[in-house]
């Protein structure tokens, strides 16, 4: 067993629109490549994985155990990020090696199996599936209708002698789509195998989830003190009182924090912050919603969006709108678009209505992909 299995991770998956490659988006219980090297791992059929990424997404596979695990940095086309992988590995004299792209989780050690064994024979593999849908291509303006029966598609993996494959990719100047192009330019001969229907590229974030959604409600009260500052949305309002309270009193951000956590279904602020607790004792809000965020971003919740109602007779709430918006939207890192905050008298009456007191409750909209 002289074989090498090489995922190309290094593409930035522009159709893809997220703020992060889709091969580190997760997909059915684990990160998308993670579906390609743990099957390459159990297989066994593999001396060495070869990931091929950029640089700043390599903590992603620290879990993995480093003697089996290759890391090499990604390129700028395609073809650059494949010769790195095919030159780090020269070394070790490789006798085959695979080649495979990270965006192709769905396929079977079946068919890595065939692939090896065909390769010992064969030099060039290529998994391929008749295409479903009719094909058109253009000649000088002019269209065509590609013969179905006569046209299919090419997938990852690919199977090469390590020695031909590394000979026709350092004299590679084009980028290319897959090593099969390269081959194929070459006029070498092919040994094309059945490709799996199911080994689809994920090219949209529609292929992955669609994501679900997640709703909490939150609602906090204060009341209102001399001699203290007014902290609303993390901001300081002037005011004659402020809240009165084991933390900064902040009732928006604490109704936020309720709502977070009533989404995800994780219990309530007073668990996490408890006021008998002398280490929180005027602590800042944002500090106390900072690690609840962090949290719901490991587990893949984005906050989409969030109704806030501020309930008191003054200060009033359209004076200072825009500017607890501002300051919502920074500490929560959503957009101010996303944000939308009402204030709400209570026609003087009660604790609320004799300024004694200010109350909020608001509502969150969050999403994950599972
Ligand atoms: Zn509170």
């Amino acid at each position: 067993m002289n074989n090498y299995f090489i995922i190309l991770a290094a593409g930035k998956g522009r159709r893809f629109k997220q703020n992060k490659p889709k091969q580190f988006f997760n997909y059915n219980g684990k990160m998308l490549i993670n579906h390609s090297i743990d099957k390459a791992l159990e297989s066994k059929l593999f001396k060495k994985i070869v990931i091929v990424a950029s640089k700043k997404y390599k903590k992603y596979f620290k879990k993995y155990r480093k003697n089996k695990i290759l890391i090499v940095n990604g390129g700028k086309e395609r073809k650059d990020s494949s010769i790195n992988a095919l030159k780090r590995i020269k070394n070790f004299k490789p006798k085959y090696v695979l080649i495979h792209d990270a965006a192709r989780p769905d396929f079977s050690i079946k068919l890595l199996r065939n692939l090896t064994n065909y390769v010992k024979k064969y030099k060039v593999v290529i998994p391929v599936i008749s295409s479903n849908d009719s094909i058109k291509y253009k000649i000088k303006n002019k269209i065509f209708n590609l013969e179905r029966d006569k046209s299919f598609l090419t997938q990852t993996p690919q199977a090469f002698s390590f020695k031909e494959l590394y000979k026709l990719a350092i004299k590679q100047k084009k980028n290319i789509t897959d090593e099969a192009a390269l081959f194929i330019n070459h006029n070498y001969k092919i040994k094309f195998i059945s490709g799996e229907n199911l080994n689809k590229k994920i090219t949209y974030l529609d292929d992955i989830k669609t994501p679900k959604t997640y709703f909490g409600i939150g609602f906090d009260m204060h009341k209102l003190v001399k001699n203290k500052k007014l902290f609303l949305g993390g901001i300081k309002i002037p005011f004659h009182s402020g809240l009165k309270g084991h933390s900064d009193g902040d009732v928006i951000l604490h109704a936020v924090i309720d709502s977070i956590l009533g989404a995800v279904q994780k219990k309530d602020i007073g668990t996490y912050f408890p006021s008998n607790n002398k280490k929180f004792k005027s602590i800042r809000s944002p500090k106390m919603l900072k690690p609840i965020l962090d949290n719901i971003r490991k587990e893949n919740y984005y906050i989409n969006n969030l109704d806030i109602n501020l309930i008191c007779e003054n200060p009033k709430v359209s004076k200072y709108r825009k500017k607890i918006i501002g300051s919502l939207s920074k500490i929560i890192g959503l957009n101010n678009n996303k944000i939308n905050l009402k204030g709400k008298t209570v026609e003087k009456l009660g604790l609320i209505g004799k300024e004694k007191a200010i109350a909020c409750e608001v509502i969150v909209s969050l999403i994950k992909y599972d």
